[in-house]
């Protein structure tokens, strides 16, 4: 469950995201829309710890985030860019938020270091893990290639396994089917909804893509210039949208 109270954020003197107000339930299936530029990124970046916010408060299954980082929060990130490790393996890049967790903060630093010396020592349970997660993707046999040796697809499920690896109670994902073909994009949007059936957690999920929004979702957020201009499930926007913008968007007969 994530909770937004009244977030606003700026860029210098440029207002970005006003009041926004928000709760994503237990396990829920929610979509933030609109136009490019609106804030969507913003927002999500925000809820992951990876931007602060100029006001307002953020509560993650009941417990306020706000002073955490992006690790001590219950989440995990897709990019649209995959921002997978080029010089690492696919084991490697999947097990690294593992990694990550389990040394102190002055042994994160030489990052590189830590990943060829330690491995012996942090590995065991950590491998186990992996595996798990590549085999509920189907990418085990490419464990070992490095992510230029994938296609879009491939990569698009290491950055999905690499989430999944922590068992976040919340996926924020930007975008994460916008790199992909049409044909893979339609396949992966379904695989997309059998994961978060089977996995149970909280999706907060940005698409400016309206029939991914309309058919994955169990709610929609559509914002428009830094603000939530309606939320409702697909077939509530449809039917019934606020305003002119949400009935374009959502394209309800006029
Ligand atoms: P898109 O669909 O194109 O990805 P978006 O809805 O994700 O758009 P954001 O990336 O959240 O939009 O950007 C919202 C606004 O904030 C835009 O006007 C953008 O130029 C601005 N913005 C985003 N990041 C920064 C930044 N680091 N510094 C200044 N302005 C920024
Ligand atoms: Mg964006």
């Amino acid at each position: 469950r994530v909770e937004l109270e009244s977030i606003g954020k700026s860029f210098g003197d440029t207002a970005v995201l006003s009041g926004i107000n928000l709760d994503v339930e237990d396990g829920e299936f929610l979509t933030l829309v609109g136009p490019s530029g609106c804030g969507k990124s913003t927002l999500i970046r925000i809820i992951a710890g990876l931007e602060p916010q100029t006001s307002g408060r953020i509560r993650i299954d009941g417990a306020p985030v706000d002073d955490l980082r992006p690790h001590e929060r219950r989440v995990a990130m897709v990019f649209q860019s995959y921002a997978l490790y080029p010089h690492l393996s696919v084991f490697a890049n999947m097990a690294l938020p593992l990694t990550m967790q389990r040394l102190s903060l002055w042994e994160r630093l030489p990052l590189l270091r830590l990943l060829s010396a330690r491995r012996r020592r942090v590995m065991p349970g950590i491998a186990q893990e992996v595996r798990s997660v590549a085999a509920q993707l189907q990418i085990e046999p490419l464990l070992l290639r490095r992510p230029a040796q994938l296609s879009g697809g491939q990569r698009q499920r290491v950055a999905l396994g690499r989430a999944m690896v922590r068992h976040p109670g919340v996926f924020l994902m930007d975008e994460p089917l916008s790199n992909l073909d049409a044909k893979l994009r339609v396949h992966m949007r379904s695989e997309l909804t059998e994961l978060h059936q089977r996995l149970k957690s909280t999706f907060v999920y940005v698409t400016h893509d309206q029939v991914e929004a309309m058919t994955m979702s169990d709610r929609v957020a559509m914002m428009d210039a830094g603000r939530i201009l309606q939320l409702g499930t697909p077939a509530e926007l449809y039917a019934r949208p606020a305003n002119v913008t949400v009935a374009q968007f959502i394209g309800s007969p006029a």
